[in-house]
């Protein structure tokens, strides 16, 4: 075994290149070089990286690796720093720009954040508060709780579940990855707590229905063009297939074990065994819970 420096030992623009190659050699070429990816596996940290070059997308400008940018992520300082710099004219703009994009003349913070590059503190401020701010921009003010139908709200917590690879806490609902803010949840269903009991109440009874109707196993085929409603035949599982398999599964990559619960970073999906592009179902069966990495090294290839 090669001994190797588990940091640079030059921290000039080209040795920053150099990495920036280095690691991208190092990860498939069909993968978006983000800077989660690359902090898993450099010397150097993104951020000094973003520093050195002005952003992480000039840096892999630099590096000739600009097909390989996935997008923005910016912090949240970074975002509302942005914001400094705007007009009230262009803050009204961009909250107009995201409403048409969700297609709502409403907007909640956390819609605005999730999309733009600025801050949702950053018109709060301006204008003096969310809601003014969408009235000045010809919006609806938001009433919390109201846009959002059942589904949305155990979905959202799924995935918030998934994130932290446990129960989210109420806390954790108030900012990313979650898009409906705790408040709405605890208005809807009277507390936080009484809102999770409705999520796997609704989960478990999904579950039974489930096992009652497909208890035999079917044998059939499945065409292309043969659209069926079955819920083995959509690729997407149902949310309550999903919980049930990240359940099962311990919230946990079965290949290499590894957690959000653990690792922050580790962004888990659930994913089928037999590729749903090579008929394979989507049963709990044929289903298994992989990390980002680990599903990203196999895409939909199975040997023939
Ligand atoms: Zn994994």
């Amino acid at each position: 075994m090669e001994f190797e420096l588990s940091r640079l030992a030059e921290y000039d623009s080209d040795s920053i290149i150099a990495e920036l190659q280095r690691v991208s050699a190092i990860i498939s070429d069909e993968v978006k070089l983000t800077r989660i990816l690359f902090d898993k596996h450099a010397k150097v940290s993104s951020c000094t990286v973003a520093k050195r070059f002005g952003s992480w997308q000039k840096a892999l400008l630099a590096a000739d690796l600009e097909c390989r940018y996935s997008g923005r992520t910016v912090s949240d300082k970074m975002k509302y720093q942005i914001a400094r710099d705007l007009t009230d004219e262009q803050l009204i703009a961009e909250l107009q720009r995201i409403a048409l994009e969700l297609s709502s003349d409403m907007l909640t913070k956390l819609e605005f954040d999730s999309r733009s590059d600025i801050s949702s503190s950053a018109p709060s401020r301006r204008f003096g508060s969310w809601n003014k701010a969408l009235r000045a921009a010809g919006l609806k003010p938001v009433s919390m709780g109201r846009r959002h139908t059942e589904e949305d709200f155990h979905e959202n917590l799924l995935n918030v579940w998934m994130h932290f690879g446990r129960q989210p806490k109420w806390r954790e609902m108030k900012s990313h990855p979650s898009v409906i803010t705790p408040g709405a949840y605890s208005k809807r269903w009277g507390s936080w707590t009484k809102a999770l009991f409705a999520f796997l109440a609704s989960v478990n009874t999904e579950q039974s229905e489930k096992c009652a109707t497909h208890s035999q196993a079917r044998p059939k085929l499945i065409t292309p063009q043969a659209k069926s409603s079955r819920p083995e035949d959509r690729r997407k599982p149902s949310l309550s297939l999903r919980y049930g398999v990240l359940m099962r599964d311990n919230f946990k990559c079965l290949l290499c074990g590894n957690s959000p619960a653990t690792d922050p970073k580790c962004k888990l999906h659930v994913d089928h065994i037999v590729p749903f592009s090579k008929n394979g179902q989507t049963v709990q069966s044929n289903l298994r819970t992989l990390c980002v990495d680990c599903n990203l090294g196999k895409s939909d290839k199975i040997e023939p």
